[in-house]
């Protein structure tokens, strides 16, 4: 979990989508995934997530999403962890010796 989501305001606004989806849940309405457009089914376990191009937590940055994998969503989790790879292989420069490298006689 990134800075970004601990913040007060993430936390406050997230709690607020959270409510918002179970009170759709319980009127019988349907929650849709931002990330797919598909369904998030009641009880179905999901996450808060920003909106592309969120800059911040604000309310309207925010929108909850398939936490797992279900279909043709990828959902958040496994997008979080691959930009999280992609952020540390970027900051990983792996350093490959070209001087005094032991050379094996075969
Ligand atoms: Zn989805």
């Amino acid at each position: 979990m990134s800075a970004k989501h601990q913040t007060p305001e993430y936390r406050r606004n997230a709690r607020i989508i959270r409510e918002r989806v179970r009170s759709a849940w319980r009127a019988g309405r349907a929650v849709s995934c931002w990330r797919c457009r598909g369904a998030i089914a009641p009880g179905q376990p999901f996450d808060v997530g920003h909106l592309p191009g969120a800059l911040g937590s604000a309310l309207s940055d925010l929108a909850p999403e398939h936490r797992h994998k279900t279909g043709a969503c990828v959902g958040n989790r496994a997008a979080g962890a691959k930009l999280g790879a992609a952020i540390t292989n970027a900051r990983h420069t792996p350093t490959i010796p070209t001087k005094n490298a032991t050379t094996w006689r075969l």
